[in-house]
Parts: structure tokens; sequence; C-alpha cells
């Protein structure tokens, strides 16, 4: 029995400087900064979630903010775009929102449906779709009012290396449907409703490099710690070297390179975010897994203070 992911769990992205990636995605986007953590890898460099107002799985971006961080080049085995899902009636209000901004967008259509295409200040490539399904997000922030704020991830386009065996891995392995096919592009879905529509290119994409403005993976929703074993297991009996299960405090996470050159995560829906903050309260505090504790005083002294803030085009 092949099993399914429900779709997109988050998706981590390198950029610059903290203080922008929040104006864009909490000032801009209206998206809610549910976790202010860091890299558990690295602990100098923050790790920041973005999402509804619980960071619901198939609705976080996260991000490591490195100021100085070089520059990537988006391209093969990365994430190519990263879609964003908002309510039917509310493009219009995003396509005003960007010109309000001065922003460059592009406005494309692909399998009937039309897409803005921009890019945030690090150049990490993102759209906005209208879609009936996935629930509406509850959180208002700014100049972004709930019944039009995004509500989670719509998908994303992947650009592989090796797209034959990339859409192998997503049929055989993931459990994603192939629904359409649109000139060279391919559309698969999975079984949620938030983060479950994949578009592929069947040509191949050079190789990209990473660094600030890429994406660094795209996690998959496991249920629960048993199911995320079985994908361990899947994993490899497919012949892809899955990690050990990794604890991230929000979630458990493996990850394995597919063979199209991207880094893919599975990661647990609980426990969630409220875990160790309030749901009230969720990103205000520099939150620490208890490991790295003893070394708070350390550690927020090497990082750079942001706010999350209402930005000037909105206050007029
Ligand atoms: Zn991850």
């Amino acid at each position: 029995m092949t099993q399914q992911t429900a779709g997109i769990h988050h998706i981590t992205a390198f950029v610059t400087d903290p203080q922008r990636n929040v104006d864009f995605y909490a000032g801009f986007l209206g998206l809610r900064l549910v976790k202010k953590t860091i890299n558990f890898d690295a602990p100098e460099v923050y790790h920041l979630y973005f999402g509804n107002e619980l960071g619901s799985p198939g609705t976080a971006i996260t991000f490591f903010p490195w100021p100085g961080a070089r520059h990537g080049q988006v391209g093969g085995g990365q994430v190519g775009y990263t879609t964003f899902v908002v309510p039917p009636g509310s493009l219009g209000f995003w396509e005003q929102r960007l010109r309000k901004f001065g922003m460059t967008y592009f406005r494309i259509e692909r399998f009937g449906e039309t897409f803005l295409q921009f890019r945030d200040p690090d150049g990490m490539q993102l759209e906005i779709v209208e879609r009936e399904e996935g629930p509406n997000s509850k959180w208002a922030f700014g100049g972004v009012p709930a019944d039009k704020a995004i509500k989670g991830f719509g998908g994303a386009i992947l650009y592989s290396m090796n797209p034959e065996k990339t859409m192998h891995t997503l049929e055989h392995l993931m459990g994603l449907t192939k629904v359409a096919e649109e000139g060279s592009l391919i559309r698969f879905r999975a079984s949620g409703d938030l983060g479950n529509v994949i578009d592929m290119n069947a040509k191949p994409i050079p190789r990209g490099q990473d660094g600030a403005g890429t994406v660094h993976h795209i996690a998959w929703r496991a249920r629960d710690l048993e199911d995320q074993r079985h994908w361990q297991e899947a994993v490899s009996s497919y012949g892809l070297r899955p990690t050990d299960i990794v604890d991230r405090q929000y979630f458990t996470a493996v990850y394995f390179r597919e063979n199209g050159g991207i880094l893919f995560e599975i990661a647990t829906d609980p426990p969630g975010f409220a875990t160790d903050e309030s749901v009230e309260h969720l990103g205000e505090k520099l939150m620490l897994p208890e490991w790295y504790e003893p070394h708070r005083a350390q550690i927020e002294n090497g990082l750079l203070p942001f706010e999350v803030r209402v930005l000037e085009e909105d206050k007029a």
C-alpha cells in the first residue's frame, strides 16, 4: 500500500536581514509570526516561522535569516515557486496591494487559474492564487483583513534536475496523484486541502545554488510519529536514504534528497507551535529548546533584534 501525504507541511528558505524578512512576511503578506526561535543546528541564526493564526501544517513558511549571507540562484533541485492561496474574490485586493507597495509582479495563467508572481526582498519566488478549498485564516494584520488573508500554501512549483525521477517519487513514494498536463507542465495533487497542488516542468532545470532567496527544503506532512516511522521505512525501501528522526520541538523530522536534487523532509503534524507558549502569545518571545536554555544570554546577544510592525504604507 502506498502511503499518501496530505501535502506540504512547511517550506524553509534562506534570507538575510531578519527585520526585512518580518516586514515582508508579517507586514506585507499579513502572515502571523508564530514562532521566534533559533536554527537548532546553528544557534547563532534565528529560525522564524510564519503561518495562519496557529501556523497549522500546510501554512508554515520558515526562514533562516543570516545577515550578510551570499545570495543563491534559484534553479534545479529546489522549490522554484512557493504558492500561497487566498480566498476566492481576493486576488484583486492582492494585485492592488502589490501596486501600493510598488512591487514588480506578473499575472500568469496555468491550468485555468490566475497567479500573481513576485519576489520577496531576498529574491525568493512567490505566487498567489485564489481557491475555494482550505479553511480561511483567522489572522488579520496591518493592511490585510482576515477575509483576504493568505490561508496557507496552495502548493509549489518544483524545479528538478531530473523531472522523470522527481515525478516518480511524487507519485510512487509520496502518494500524490497526477491530475493534469498543460504543455510541458504536469500537475499533481495530494489529499489535503492546503499545500496540496504541485506543478512540475517536465524539462530538466540546471542546478541552482543554495543561498539567500532560495528554498532549503520542502517538508511533507506525516500524521504522527508512527506514520513518520512508516515514511522513513518507505523512503528506504524506495531506494533513497532517510536521516534519523530529529526532534524539531514543534514536529519531528526526517530528511532525504530525492533524485532530482530537491531536499525533502517528512514532518509530523503534532505537537505544533502552541506547545511551549500560549496561542495568544505565539511568536512574541525568543523560544529555545531546553538544551539551549542555559546559553540564552549568549544566544540573545548574538541575534539582531526585530519587531513585528505595521508598515508605513498601511498607516495612512
Ligand atoms: Zn523543515
